[in-house]
């Protein structure tokens, strides 16, 4: 009875912890022209309320918009004034996500290795995998820590070294964004082909050093998968909020546009730059490798993009087309694999200027060449929740990608 009574005790806790979001929808909004173009913008940057899942520049372009019951009324009206065309992509968001959180998966028998393409794992099991790789193959794996996350979790890298004499590196992370779960997911299939199938990839291995940082933002991955499926954010406080954006707390061009000053906001910039310890481990490890590192790649979802600087201004870089031809490999690659299509550009002049990203970090003060941010695939209902059937094709679709473009990158430097 007492066991019984703890038990629905507990299922009362779970249920009334994590947010719901009953009722939510996610509507489809077609940008018809310049003017309706501006007018979603505006809307983005005015109204905290509306969480704008994609939204791009290109005109005939759909932007795509979760809206709590609450706005939906004036939601449709402004739409409606405005003559959008739109549609109810998801009608009820929280039935998309009903068994979303799976229990750490070392509880279970399943080897981590055998549910990599199957299940989100959940940092836990992320770390217990890269630390089994480096046990068990010493000689070419080995495991760092490059720093603490707010709560306390520690932030590791894999460092992946076909050859201990190479000198080019390639830094890979994942899940800066926490509700962005199929970025950690592609990460660690990465990690998995880099290692357990090494001999199939020599090409990529003999004259690289892999980095990968799997998980940026644990705090936020974690709070996404217990408490708030669609947590963006780090965790620490920030006055009445909770939270800065890490992609826009990099100290280049910090808080000058696309980036909010309001601690409440899901794109907040921090309150000084680098103000987080997930973007300061990234800057340290990133200064470390400075005349070494000769790509940094990003991983985030969704919408299949790959982007490049600037994200702060719609000029392009001098050596704009060394970073052009790299992202145009990773996307013919994939293209000619599935048939799936990137839009590849800089991501002011693709989606909306935001200072303060990562990538614009790495390419100005880190001295690094090559800097994209890769966009996975929505996948399944679309947006950030592919179901966990939709893992296994968008990691093996994404990794031929990345791998073109690490063998292009291999080429040139
Ligand atoms: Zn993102």
């Amino acid at each position: 009875m007492i066991l019984k009574i703890i038990v629905l005790f507990g299922i009362l806790a779970v249920v009334t912890a994590r947010r719901s979001y009953q009722g939510y929808k996610v509507y489809e909004v077609h940008q018809n022209t310049r003017e309706q173009a501006d007018f979603l913008h505006e809307m983005e940057q005015s109204n905290e309320n509306l969480d704008f899942w994609h939204l791009a520049k290109q005109l005939n372009g759909k932007a795509q918009v979760l809206v709590p019951p609450t706005e939906q009324r004036s939601f449709v009206a402004d739409l409606m004034r405005q003559g959008f065309q739109f549609s109810v992509m998801i009608p009820d968001i929280e039935n998309t996500i009903d068994d979303y959180s799976v229990p750490p998966a070392s509880r279970k028998p399943v080897p981590v290795s055998k549910q990599i393409l199957h299940n989100y794992l959940r940092y836990l099991d992320i770390n217990e995998y890269i630390d089994e790789l480096a046990t068990k193959f010493p000689a070419s794996v080995s495991v760092n820590q490059i720093g603490t996350s707010y709560e306390g979790r520690p932030l590791k890298t894999i460092t992946i070294n076909g050859n201990r004499n190479n000198s080019s590196v390639i830094f890979m992370d994942a899940g800066i964004h926490a509700r962005e779960w199929i970025a950690p997911a592609t990460a660690l299939y990465v990690i998995n082909q880099l290692v357990e199938h090494a001999h199939e990839n020599t090409d990529i291995l003999s004259n690289l050093t892999w980095v990968i940082l799997p998980v940026v933002n644990p705090d936020g991955y974690e709070y996404s998968h217990e408490m708030e499926r669609f947590w963006r954010k780090t965790r620490k406080p920030a006055g009445k909020c909770v939270g800065t954006d890490a992609n826009r707390n990099f100290d280049f061009h910090w808080g000058e546009i696309g980036a909010s000053s309001s601690a409440c906001s899901d794109t907040y910039r921090g309150d000084a730059p680098f103000s987080e310890p997930e973007s300061q481990a990234i800057r340290n490890a990133l200064t470390k490798l400075k005349g070494q590192c000769k790509f940094y790649l990003s991983l985030h979802s969704y919408g299949n993009y790959l982007l490049y600087p600037w994200g702060y201004t719609s000029d392009l870089p001098d050596t704009w087309q060394d970073i052009d031809e790299v992202a145009q490999t990773g996307a013919a690659a994939i293209k000619r694999a599935t048939g799936a299509e990137y839009t590849v550009g800089s991501s002011t002049n693709v989606l909306y200027a935001a200072s303060g990203g990562s990538d614009d970090w790495a390419f100005a003060e880190a001295d690094v060449p090559i800097a994209i941010v890769m966009e996975l695939p929505g996948g399944g209902f679309g947006g950030f929740n592919p179901p966990a059937s939709a893992i296994e094709k968008s990691v093996k679709e994404s990794w031929l990608g990345i791998k073109a473009m690490a063998l292009k990158v291999a080429q040139k430097y």
